[in-house]
């Protein structure tokens, strides 16, 4: 069913629309121009020297672990109150997913708890920018220099979101040995479907490179394979589609801030409901979505129905990586303990947003909100 006011939605201009349409009137619909153009645009934008667009956030990150020889007898520490795509990518490899609990505040990786999770197996942090809120970079990167770990940043969430460890504010995604970006429509910026990596490696870019365009190495005959790749290229249309969407960035996490703002204020009376940080010191959040957290004991599942019968989308971001069904089998009934994640997960609701969201619709979803929470405590 298609609900009056959905959970997300992109914001296509004109511009996107004649630079995508340009595109169709050439040959050059893959590996062309446009991919060499988008790219430099994100390793400039993040002044970090090698971007490599993939065709989604799942292959950037099944590449970054490929491109750091993350494999079989592998583990990799990874918060379970993400997206499923965190572990699947490194079971991927051949590695274990070791779960680790959240802070109650960021959602982000607990540092503490990703040292517990150390053992002689570790090889790599994968640490998630949740809900575009930086996770605390000082200290897992001190932590993982002091492990000898590699650290994976997944900041498909939190494109243009900055951490301030020492001095200035630093882009997410700049701190860590690689970092995953993904532009599927519900994120900040789109290309359709696709993704990237950030590197600062040369060799390593060229290596990803190559395992994105089955192991061809940059430059070798299109029948040459030099190892074992995958399809993971990004068209021209989606990069031509990028590249304004990057341009845009910013002026869009502006508007997203400002609908986070307005929803705050709108939300700022209802009893016993937890509102996303606005401010964090040291960070600045780049809005992916609007999460609330509900009063305790509030049924969701009635949350939820009473807003979509009222035309209103909600999400239930996340339910916990280590509690779904398909990966019971993969994870081989090891015991996970995560009661903070678990409590928080059972509680958090996602609520429409995106750039173009009216007042009026915001207005429309507090309301309803407020009235399906009395209905839900009793
Ligand atoms: C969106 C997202 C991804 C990538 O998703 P794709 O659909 O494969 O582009 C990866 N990790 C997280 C945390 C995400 O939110």
């Amino acid at each position: 069913m298609k609900l009056q006011i959905p959970l997300s939605a992109p914001d296509i201009s004109d511009e996107e629309i004649e630079c995508v349409t340009r595109v169709l009137r050439t040959p050059d619909l893959s590996l062309g121009p446009e991919l060499h153009a988008f790219e430099e645009a994100l390793a400039a934008y993040h002044g970090v020297e090698h971007a490599i667009a993939v065709s989604s956030g799942t292959a950037g990150l099944h590449l970054a672990l490929l491109a750091l020889d993350v494999g079989t007898g592998d583990e990799v520490i990874v918060p379970s109150f993400t997206f499923i795509a965190v572990a699947n990518a490194v079971l991927q490899v051949g590695a274990t997913p070791v779960f680790a609990e959240i802070d109650p505040v960021t959602l982000n990786l607990d540092p503490t708890a990703v040292e517990q999770a150390v053992t002689p197996r570790t090889k790599a942090v994968l640490v998630v920018h949740t809900f575009g809120v930086p996770a605390q970079m000082d200290v897992l990167m001190a932590l993982a220099r002091r492990h000898r770990l590699s650290v994976i940043e997944d900041a498909c969430e939190a494109i243009g979101a900055r951490f301030e460890d020492t001095g200035q504010p630093r882009l997410v995604g700049t701190f860590g040995d690689m970092a995953v970006f993904g532009f599927y429509p519900n994120k900040q910026m789109t290309t359709g479907e696709g993704g990237a990596v950030l590197t600062r490696d040369a060799a390593r870019a060229a290596r990803l490179r190559s395992l994105r365009n089955q192991g061809r190495r940059p430059g070798a005959n299109w029948l040459d394979h030099a190892e074992i790749g995958y399809n993971y290229r990004l068209s021209e249309l989606a990069c031509a589609l990028g590249k304004v969407q990057l341009k845009r960035l910013d002026a869009m996490l502006d508007l997203r801030r400002a609908a986070a703002e307005r929803y705050s204020q709108l939300l700022k009376d209802l009893p016993g409901l937890v509102l996303p940080p606005l401010e964090l010191p040291g960070r600045t959040i780049s809005w992916f979505v609007y999460v609330v957290r509900l009063p305790e004991g509030a049924s969701r599942d009635s949350v939820q129905i009473a807003l979509r019968d009222r035309g209103i989308a909600t999400g239930r971001y996340f339910p916990p990586i280590h509690l779904q069904p398909g990966l019971q089998a993969a994870l081989k009934g090891e015991p996970v303990s995560l009661p903070r994640s678990e409590s928080i997960a059972r509680r958090t609701l996602a609520l429409p947003f995106f750039n173009r969201i009216e007042v009026s619709q915001q207005a429309t979803v507090a309301l309803a909100l407020g009235e399906a929470l009395v209905v839900a405590q009793r």
